[in-house]
């Protein structure tokens, strides 16, 4: 008799990523990986995928991502959270850490509450593993698609209130020059919270400190922050040049093939390689629709934008608002793009990003004991299956 909580996935090539299994079969029990096999392994009475000769390998960790499937985390709905963790499954995302906008301090808090409530509903997409703030603690000379009007320097009362109400918030972004902001990454370290840096234009001396305070995180590395710079007639190194010098900072990057070209994704790759790098979709509510008219950030009083070459843009064209990317076209573009072996680009997208959040003895890695979160994927890497703690969740 078949039971439902044994799988084998058989007849594929196995990126663990430590290592390649050229034709193997992964056995999963109880949402948990129990075995690796050369060949065929026996594995009576599980329910068994045929992988084709195609590539099973761990599944993909989103660490910023707004949105897709017409949905944005800042609509305040279980439906949109849930949409969207369904809809980047199709993509091969099996977690990810859903990403809040500059905004009011209550529409914040009930994006909060709705996390808590979505979570325990969601059994057909991607799994949530905690919340990333993405603001309001910005550089207003570096905001990009940010609304203005929200954004201000960290407020001791106010983030300890948020962080007071929940315990669901994991990371969160700012720019480490403002006033007040080495306090704050010192408290978010204090809570168990990954400060990141973001919107910024720090320069070296600046991002060393908050380095030293907490901040081990560049977020969208190049969007939104300074390069080196000139005060009167002396240079700067800014916060490119402090995340590549820095050897311990980890980066993340849109590699959606838009924000940054192919030179600077090999140059990103080469200085940092792939354990200091993850891949993000950095996606909005575009991600997995057509191209046309959309809003970034909550329906109720978001930006209008539109979606065209791949990416959003803000209605005059000045600037990108945010990707429609998805995780597989990011590796897609790091293997064609950027010339990254296959292995090293599932690496930026599973087990560096499962390491950043603290989150490497469960995820982001096909070894016993870890979670069976688990993608198929063809040469085109074109996803099969999704599978999520052991359960299928997405067949193509
Ligand atoms: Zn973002």
């Amino acid at each position: 008799m078949m039971n439902q909580n044994r799988l084998k996935i058989y007849n594929g090539k196995l990126i663990t990523p430590y290592k390649t299994i050229e034709q193997g079969t992964l056995l999963v029990e109880n949402g948990k990986i129990v075995g690796l096999e050369e060949g065929n392994a026996e594995f009576p009475d599980a329910h068994e995928i045929d992988a084709q000769g195609n590539y099973i390998a761990p599944g993909f960790i989103d660490l910023h991502i707004h949105g897709g499937g017409g949905h944005d985390f800042m609509d305040n709905t279980v439906e949109a959270f849930l949409g969207i963790a369904e809809i980047h499954a199709r993509y091969g995302t099996t977690a990810m850490c859903p990403t809040t906008l500059t905004s009011e301090k209550e529409d914040l808090m009930e994006t909060l509450r709705i996390y808590e409530q979505a979570d325990k509903l969601n059994n057909k997409g991607a799994q949530f593993i905690g919340m990333h703030l993405e603001g309001p603690y910005f550089a207003l000379s570096q905001r990009g698609a940010q609304d203005p009007r929200y954004i201000r320097d960290p407020d001791p009362a106010e983030y300890k209130e948020i962080l007071a109400a929940t315990s669901i918030v994991k990371r969160w972004s700012a720019a480490p020059e403002l006033k007040g902001a080495i306090e704050f990454g010192r408290y978010l370290k204090s809570k168990g919270i990954l400060p990141a840096i973001a919107h910024t234009d720090a320069i070296y001396e600046e991002v060393l400190e908050a380095f030293e305070n907490g901040y081990t995180l560049a977020t969208h590395f190049y969007s939104g922050m300074s390069g080196v710079t000139r005060r009167d007639c002396f240079r700067f190194a800014g916060v490119i040049e402090s995340g590549y010098l820095i050897d311990e900072m980890d980066v993340e990057i849109i590699a959606d093939g838009v924000h940054l070209p192919a030179p600077l994704l090999k140059l990103i790759y080469k200085i940092k390689g792939a354990s200091r790098t993850a891949l993000i979709t950095d996606a909005m509510r575009g991600a997995g629709m057509p191209p046309g008219e959309s809003i970034l950030g909550s329906r109720k009083n978001g930006l209008p934008v539109i979606i065209e070459d791949g990416v959003a843009k803000l209605p005059d064209r000045t600037s990108f608002a945010g990707s429609v990317a998805t995780a597989d076209r990011l590796l897609r573009n790091m293997v064609n793009m950027a010339g990254v072996s296959l292995e090293e680009a599932v690496r930026m997208m599973t087990k560096t990003p499962a390491r950043i959040m603290g989150l490497d003895e469960r995820k982001g890695a096909l070894t016993v004991g870890k979670d069976a979160d688990v993608v198929v994927f063809d040469q085109q890497i074109c996803i099969q299956y999704t599978i999520v703690n052991g359960k299928v969740v997405y067949s193509s």
